[in-house]
């Protein structure tokens, strides 16, 4: 079946949406059963499809969860209350006191935190490595590595990573790879067929896709997810149907949403790319960000969010540039409808693998669905009040 068609059709069986076409909101703590063999039968049957108790799931997170796994594969998939949940809860569930991580440069700067500040107290050791590390990765891994996490595109600066040739070393020491999907969504890049064993999915951003719902999810190989799924319940890990019921809604316009921020963001960047104020363009689909080939070669296509480096730039033209701006908010996040900006003026604060080689401001871009020639009328008007006070 083709993408388009499995984003309409995924999680929405006659067994959790009966003669409906959306699963309904089932809201449940206690789950009542009609015999002691039925209660027996739940309270055994651990899977995603037996009601037993709330926090386990109802059939609203069971049909959202099957959707996710059809789309993304895997075996399973784990659901949280954010996408900050599901990457701590996925890495908590394969590590123990003295093991070892190797963590991208690049990651989510809570990831980092997460790193840093949890995993060090329970004495997990972390190494960040370079996001262009492809094969070279073998070099850092140790006796005690358990995960090497990956994030592609890194956050921020967007460097796009060779998946596979990290998996390959990676499996050949018995480490477990775990990729932060989020920038793909789970139908751009298709991260078990490049040898991830748990893809994340912060589906805050273009599952949801209209910036009301915080949603995290985790899926996992046949080998990794009764693991992981046994971690979530026993960690209490779960979401509200509501909320549920919401991303569900946002999963079946996903692809027609992605297709427009792509066409939108390639057009503004294209833009980006001829003007003076610009020194290089960070978008995966562009030649100039690092990392381009690996995007060619394992990405169906790209979205809304890129980045690009100011030539020159100073904390008061920054200032003015982003507190003019328009139609772009101001705003952590992305993934929404709504177009979006952010200036980051010290890249190096955020890693400590490697060395960001730019002096001037990034600004990161959320190209929603907007008119794009109001977009970059907006932009032209902001590099007008850079240039002013430069
Ligand atoms: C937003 C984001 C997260 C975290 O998701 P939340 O739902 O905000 O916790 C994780 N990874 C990436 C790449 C993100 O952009």
């Amino acid at each position: 079946m083709k993408k388009q068609t499995q984003i309409i059709n995924a999680g929405r069986g006659k067994k959790w949406a009966s003669n409906v076409v959306n699963p309904p909101v089932t809201r449940a703590s206690t789950v009542v059963f009609n015999s002691v063999e039925e209660m027996k039968h739940a309270t055994k049957n651990k899977t995603n499809q037996v009601m037993f108790y709330g926090r386990r799931g109802t059939s609203t997170s069971f049909a959202f969860s099957e959707a996710m796994t059809s789309l993304e594969g895997g075996a399973g998939c784990a659901l949280y209350p954010s996408g900050t949940a599901a990457i701590t809860n996925a890495v908590l569930s394969f590590v123990e006191s003295g093991d070892h991580i190797l963590m991208v440069d690049t990651a989510y700067e809570p990831t980092r935190d997460f790193c840093n500040k949890m995993l060090k107290k329970l004495g997990v050791e972390t190494t960040y490595y370079d996001p262009l590390i492809g094969a070279g990765i073998e070099a850092l891994i140790q006796d005690n590595t358990r995960i090497v996490f990956l994030e592609s595109p890194g956050s921020i600066t967007m460097e796009v990573q060779d998946i596979p040739s990290i998996a390959k070393v990676a499996h050949q020491h018995d480490c477990i790879v775990m990729l932060d999907n989020t920038w793909a969504s789970p139908i751009n890049c298709q991260p078990f067929e490049l040898g991830v064993d748990v893809s994340i999915q912060a589906a805050t951003k273009y599952v949801v896709g209209h910036s009301d719902v915080m949603l995290g999810t985790a899926t996992a190989t046949e080998k990794y997810w009764p693991t992981l799924r046994e971690n979530s319940y026993i960690m209490g890990q779960c979401t509200s149907p509501d909320d549920l019921y919401l991303a569900a809604r946002g999963l079946r316009t996903l692809g027609v949403r992605m297709a427009q921020h792509e066409k939108n963001a390639i057009k503004v960047a294209t833009w980006l790319q001829g003007r003076d104020e610009v020194e290089t363009l960070l978008h995966p689909a562009f030649e100039s960000c690092p990392g381009h080939a690996f995007f060619k070669r394992d990405f169906t296509g790209s979205n809304g969010l890129f980045s690009f480096v100011l030539k020159a730039s100073n904390n008061d033209a920054i200032t003015s540039l982003l507190d003019g701006m328009e139609h772009f908010k101001m705003g952590y996040s992305w993934g929404g409808f709504e177009s979006l900006i952010l200036a980051v003026q010290n890249v190096n604060a955020l890693r400590s693998a490697t060395t960001w080689p730019y002096k001037a401001a990034l600004i990161r871009l959320h190209i929603g669905l907007e008119d794009v020639d109001d977009l970059i009328a907006d932009l032209e008007r902001g590099f007008e009040r850079l240039n002013a006070l430069l």
